[in-house]
């Protein structure tokens, strides 16, 4: 017990040493620590509220207009040197959305320019998936445009020369033109253009259907070919004849007029093909422009059978008419309906065997007049029937009665010219039926189309 009082006593009294030396030597020290550490927390302070909040405030509006919020600002604006920062913030944000908002101001124009294009187009990345789709191109595709983004491009084209084009247009770095073949005959001629600093857009496909054009080409280079064709086989005939009578055949008169009236013949065929062809042609370019006037349909029948009673009747053929009471008068050119109802009759004439009959009827029905040209002739091969309006098609047996084949293509083109249509129904062996549906006034042109 003793040791442990000394003990705290030489405690205390170090402590009362201690005391005394604070007391005298190190007060000031403690008081100019103390000082030390209020100036520095009011500086501190100062420093916060002037220059660290305002940057944190300018770092998070930095980080809201990044997310999207383009129109956030440093407010209230800092005093000082910090508040020029905050102006300059401030101006450095406003330029950056009006920069933005012009460009995608210019975006949005330029995709609906894109979308409200006729022609087709689409922008593929660099890995060929389609970026972009407009209207046309979905319509030309047969898909929904906004369906075909984000799809590789092989998935709505899988034709392996599209890509190809693609990939060596982006290798030589200039367009590339490739037609492609599409089911039903359809063709489209893809133009493919790389996009240098395009962004995700690394190339453009522009795409026209040109399966009209493509037809229309077949239709003129088998035009060209039948023409051909059907002026070499008179002119063929013509030569020989000459040829025959001169290696002698003049000489003897029975022959030679023999010779001479069968080469008469083949340039009746022959001239009869040019105005034919010459007629087609005005009719179909519009060249021959219609003179409308009211006509009589009686009167327009009469007109036609009459033309052809006696060569019917020299066939044995009899020709009746049967119009309709009531039946109104049609607005239509006068000289090409009744040949265009002449080259029926005549058709008909032609391919009904001796003692058959023959009906021109008409009847109105709803502002349409319809003329039916009937026959009991040969009748047409159902193969043929769909074909008899092309341009020099005739059924092979007609080939042999000499028709030029252009009869029919134009009294179609004549029908059409009217804003009317034409038809044919036949049974072979038992007759055909011809329908020529007129519209009484031409402005009713094609209105039950
Ligand atoms: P064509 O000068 O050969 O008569 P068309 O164009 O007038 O030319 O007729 C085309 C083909 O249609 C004819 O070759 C014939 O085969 C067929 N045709 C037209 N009208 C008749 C008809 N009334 N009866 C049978 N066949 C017909």
């Amino acid at each position: 017990m003793f040791g442990p009082i000394r003990i705290r006593i030489a405690a205390a009294f170090v402590v009362l040493l201690a005391a005394t030396w604070v007391a005298t030597a190190a007060l000031p020290l403690i008081v100019a620590i103390g000082f030390a550490v209020v100036v520095a927390a009011v500086l501190t302070l100062a420093v916060s509220t002037s220059i660290i909040s305002p940057i944190s405030r300018a770092i998070e509006v930095a980080r809201r207009i990044a997310g999207g919020i383009r129109q956030e600002r440093v407010t209230p604006r800092p005093s000082g040197e910090i508040g020029d920062l905050a102006d300059a913030f401030n101006e450095m944000a406003q330029s950056l959305d009006q920069l933005i908002a012009a460009a995608s101001e210019d975006h949005t124009r330029m995709l609906a320019a894109l979308n409200s294009s006729a022609d087709a187009v689409i922008a593929l990345d660099e890995h060929d998936s389609i970026a972009f789709a407009n209207a046309a191109a979905g319509h030309l595709l047969s898909e929904r445009y906004q369906d075909m983004v984000g799809k590789p491009l092989a998935w709505s084209m899988p034709d392996a020369q599209v890509v190809e084009a693609v990939h060596s247009s982006r290798r030589l770095g200039e367009p590339q033109n490739v037609v492609a073949e599409r089911p039903n005959r359809r063709f489209l001629e893809v133009t493919i253009t790389p996009i240098i600093g395009g962004g995700e857009w690394a190339s453009l496909m522009v795409l026209h259907d040109i399966s009209e054009v493509r037809r229309a080409e077949h239709i003129r280079r088998d035009f060209v070919a039948n023409v051909s064709h059907e002026l070499r086989t008179p002119l063929a005939a013509v030569k020989s004849v000459i040829d025959t009578l001169n290696a002698g055949a003049i000489e003897d008169t029975t022959t030679a007029r023999d010779f001479l009236s069968r080469a008469d013949a083949e340039l009746d065929r022959l001239v009869a093909m040019v105005e034919e062809l010459l007629q087609l042609s005005r009719i179909e370019s519009g060249e021959r422009s219609l003179a409308f006037e009211d006509l009589a349909v009686d009167e327009l029948i009469s007109g036609a059978v009459n033309r052809l009673r006696l060569e019917a009747e020299k066939q044995g053929l009899s020709i009746t008419i049967d119009v309709q009471p009531l039946t109104p008068p049609i607005k239509a050119d006068r000289d090409l309906l009744e040949s265009a109802l002449v080259n029926l009759i005549q058709n008909s004439v032609k391919y009904t065997p001796r003692g058959g009959s023959i009906e021109v009827s008409a009847r109105a029905e709803d502002g349409i007049v319809t003329v039916d040209i009937s026959d009991t002739g040969e009748g047409i091969d159902p193969t043929d029937l769909p074909r008899v309006f092309e341009r020099f098609y005739k059924a092979d047996r007609a080939r042999r009665a000499g028709g030029t084949g252009l009869g029919l293509a134009i009294v179609k083109h004549t029908a059409e010219a009217h804003g009317g249509t034409i038809k044919a129904e036949s049974h072979l062996g038992k007759g055909s039926t011809f329908s020529l549906s007129i519209p009484v006034r031409p402005m009713d042109r094609g209105s039950g189309d």
